[in-house]
């Protein structure tokens, strides 16, 4: 691919890997491949009545085995937001982890679009909790824990695969959360931003980890995983996508050259590529975590199982680390730093790292 001089100062020019988040990283060849074509097929039809909207959709359909419905749209927020607000009435509320990205980084998004549905977090102390994960004891505790008439009526339970925190629900602990979620008549939604790396650490196939263990409604990132931008909403049950196109639209996420956002997502699909991306990310978190903990004072959490590492160094190594042009953030209180993996993390990146932080953390136990 050649990159396009720039007179602008400062624009060109390849810049250092970062570990702050895999959005960072910048899209994959075979998803510029196929960007490329849909631009040299000159004109086609609008709002997705176009072929690269039909062909990603079909992909996407023989990867789940199933005859599902997909819409693609610009970014995660809009995907879970929408997908919530179609299961949801506004007087329903959705279940879901303390750290889900839905509760914490969506700006009140699944709120807003449901008209006031309201998030219910579980528990935040149980082991399980701290993986970021949800379990059917604490689901059944908060449906169990109010049935009046007074408050929003539990109606749809959100998990995040991989997790928030880099840990990726077993095939039995998905089957166990559907399980309740179907005694208790809720419907299942799946974050799935980082599903590309939860089904590389899995080894399982697609369909298994999602409706077939009772899954409804699947949120799978394209960006993270190595697109230039979207996100596709699958939903298993086609009858809780009626009226979904209406609202994507009134959203502002139908994007009227549709083929730029589904063109890439052939690339991502096509051999398989979305697979080995996020198998490139979870080896380079692996790679990482065991350079981090061989470095004394470095307190890594829980192994990785997915792309991201988390480890707690002295507030001043962060500093230093900074100021070293390090960009990574601190997400759990104390001094917990999170590193995420990119489909492009090169492994001379991930030794530069762990190279600066034991250099960082022997200034420390020297001056100590
Ligand atoms: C990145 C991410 C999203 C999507 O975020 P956007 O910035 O809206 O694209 C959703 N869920 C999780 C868990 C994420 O990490």
């Amino acid at each position: 691919m050649t990159v396009l001089s720039m007179n602008a100062k400062g624009l060109s020019g390849v810049a250092r890997q970062q570990f702050a988040s895999d959005n960072y990283a910048g899209a994959c060849p075979e998803a510029m491949h196929w960007l490329a074509q849909a631009n040299a097929s000159g004109h086609e039809p609008a709002y997705g009545d176009d072929r690269w909207t039909q062909r990603a959709t079909d992909m996407l359909r023989q990867l789940f085995d199933i005859e599902c419905d997909v819409y693609f749209v610009f970014n995660g927020t809009a995907a879970n937001s929408l997908a919530l607000a179609s299961l949801c009435q506004s007087y329903h509320s959705v279940i879901c982890s303390p750290v889900a990205h839905i509760e914490t980084d969506e700006c009140g998004g699944p709120e807003f679009f449901s008209n006031g549905s309201k998030l219910l977090v579980c528990e935040s102390q149980s082991a399980a909790a701290q993986l970021g994960k949800l379990t059917p004891d604490a689901i059944n505790a908060l449906v169990t824990k109010r049935t009046d008439i007074h408050y929003p009526r539990p109606k749809v339970v959100s998990i995040t695969q991989a997790t928030e925190m880099g840990t990726v629900y077993s095939l039995d602990e998905v089957r166990a959360i559907t399980a309740i979620a179907q005694k208790h008549d809720l419907r299942v939604h799946m974050d799935g931003a980082r599903f590309a790396n939860a089904v590389a650490h899995l080894g399982c196939s697609p369909a298994d980890i999602t409706w077939r263990a009772g899954v409804d409604v699947l949120c799978f990132g394209g960006t993270k995983n190595g697109l230039p931008v979207g996100e596709a909403v699958v939903f298993f049950d086609r009858k809780m996508s009626e009226d979904f196109a209406w609202r994507v639209k009134q959203a502002g996420q139908l994007a009227s050259k549709m083929r730029f956002i589904s063109a890439p997502w052939v690339g991502l699909l096509e051999n398989d590529v979305w697979l080995h991306n996020a198998r490139h990310a979870n080896a380079m978190a692996q790679l990482l975590y065991t350079g981090l903990q061989a470095i004394a004072g470095v307190s890594t959490l829980h192994p990785p199982e997915a792309n991201g590492v988390f480890a707690h160094l002295p507030p001043e190594a962060v500093q230093t680390l900074h100021a070293m042009g390090w960009k990574f953030y601190q997400f759990i209180a104390g001094g917990g730093c999170r590193f995420m993996c990119a489909w492009d993390t090169a492994p001379e990146s991930v030794a530069a790292l762990v190279a600066d932080v034991r250099r960082v953390m022997g200034g420390y136990s020297a001056t100590a």
